[in-house]
């Protein structure tokens, strides 16, 4: 840039080290990398120069400048990834970290995290073992499967599963069930990643088994069935039931492949089996004759990040010698957490209890109510004037794309300021900790189903700052 032409204000811009010297820089930098610190304030003063060339206002002094860098250099430095409080009601919340885990499950994580563990290490014998040990035979006394082996999510359990058992050859998938879960999990591209080649068929709402059977030839390898996790079809509609398409393979000497997606180990007694029965069961697709059924560990099974494939020990081996089931692997804390968890749904009744998600699921309406009834006497007793507190009924839902057509009914708190909801949802992702929160008819609705007793308070304080801040 030619000298000549620059605006006369930039001449006036401070150096990189006379900045560093200015408070509260100099004192942000202090405990912090020193290459960090240099770069906040080079980017600062960098903005500064394109905002004033771009004629955008004039240049503040040096007391300004270092309050926008030591702004900067604390943002880079401060802890992300951080707990919020899920007030949404949408119990298995994607983008807020799904599920919450049992108390059981942190304990095991904390246990392992510091120090070294038994991961792949066989104490008895002195010699290495194998981390799938620590689940696999809890997976196979909770399905009835003969094998199973745990990954990284479910997207990489089906993958795993098409590649070790179809790669180079055709699986025969339903137009039915060629559905995207989202987050680009489209089962097209999984089966084009996997080197399978998708052979469709039936059509969008009505596929049968002859369907099916008309399409075996010399080159396919697998029949597969996906759940549709986040949508149902209604009306005219038909599939062919997974027994069929087992009894077909069977004959045909095929594998089958099944992605039940969420995760719902049986149908058996327990609280939680009424609102579970819509999802399809691991136990069920094993008893049916499955060679391996995929689901994920955090979506109903209320556990950490994982993917189960649980099937006949040959369709297993072969997934565990796949070069890709080193890519897709668990790691330890994941595999801590998971065995808990697995350990938990061995008695279904102690599952609902301390799964979080499952006690969220069948929360009891007095309970909800009494914490409804909480949120709004102490929020109402420090809410600024204009503001509205009241107890409303709302619909949460199981989320995550389980369960899709089930609302959960129950009591929920509706608040309102002069500001308007927008603002007030804006504000309660802004404190600390951030509360997330959903905008239903002009009020921000808090739902304490997803809101744990011991952040009750927290939500609390932050609404009555949040209303202050605004009023
Ligand atoms: C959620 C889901 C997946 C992906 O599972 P992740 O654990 O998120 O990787 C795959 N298939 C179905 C049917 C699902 O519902």
């Amino acid at each position: 840039m030619d000298e000549h032409r620059e605006p006369d204000g930039l001449r006036a811009l401070p150096a990189v080290e006379r900045l560093l010297r200015e408070e509260p820089l100099r004192s942000a930098a202090r405990e912090r990398p020193r290459a960090l610190a240099v770069d906040a304030a080079r980017g600062v003063l960098e903005r500064c120069r394109a905002d004033v060339r771009a004629g955008d206002g004039a240049v503040p002094d040096v007391a300004e400048l270092a309050v926008r860098a030591a702004r900067d250099l604390e943002a880079r430095t401060r802890r992300r990834l951080v707990p919020v409080i899920n007030a949404t009601g949408v119990v298995i919340h994607t983008n807020l970290g799904r599920a919450p885990l049992p108390a059981d499950a942190v304990d095991a994580v904390e246990a392992v995290a510091g120090g070294y563990s038994n991961l792949e290490y066989d104490v008895a014998a002195g010699a290495r073992g194998s981390r799938q040990a620590h689940v696999e035979r809890l997976v196979c006394d909770l399905t009835g499967a003969g094998a199973a082996i745990a990954v990284n999510n479910n997207a990489a359990a089906v993958l795993l599963a098409v590649s070790a058992l179809a790669a180079g050859r055709e699986v025969i998938v339903s137009r039915g069930q060629l559905v995207e879960i989202g987050g680009s999990f489209r089962i097209p591209d999984i089966l084009a990643t996997s080197a399978a080649r998708l052979v469709e068929v039936g059509t969008t709402n009505r596929t049968r088994i002859e369907d099916y059977e008309r399409a075996i030839g010399a080159d396919t390898a697998a029949l597969m069935r996906v759940h549709p996790s986040n949508f149902r079809a209604v009306g005219f509609t038909a599939e062919a039931g997974l027994p069929a398409l087992c009894d077909l393979a069977a004959r045909r000497g095929l594998a089958v492949i099944d992605d039940i997606g969420s995760g719902v180990l049986a149908h058996g007694p327990g609280a939680a089996a009424g609102v579970l029965a819509s999802e399809p069961a691991a136990a069920a697709s094993i008893a049916a004759g499955a060679s391996v059924v995929c689901f994920s560990a955090d979506k109903l099974l209320g556990g950490p990040q994982a993917g189960i494939a649980a099937g006949t020990a040959a369709a297993i081996e072969a997934m565990r010698a796949h070069p890709l089931a080193r890519a897709v692997r668990i790691d330890k804390l994941s595999l801590a957490a998971l065995e808990a968890t697995l350990r938990l749904h061995l008695d279904p009744a102690r599952a609902t209890a301390e799964v979080p998600v499952l006690q969220m699921l069948v929360a009891d309406e007095r309970d909800l109510l009494a914490a409804a009834v909480r949120l709004h006497d102490d929020i109402a007793a420090a809410a600024p004037p204009g503001t509205t507190v009241r107890v409303v009924r709302a619909t949460a839902r199981p989320g995550g794309g389980s369960l899709p057509l089930v609302e959960l009914e129950g009591p929920a708190l509706a608040v309102t300021s002069p500001a308007g909801p927008d603002a007030l949802a804006a504000r309660l992702r802004r404190g600390d900790p951030a509360i997330v929160t959903r905008v239903q008819d002009g009020a921000v609705l808090l739902d304490p189903r997803t809101i744990a007793d011991v952040e009750l308070e927290f939500v609390v304080r932050g609404v009555c700052a949040a209303l202050r801040a605004l009023a």
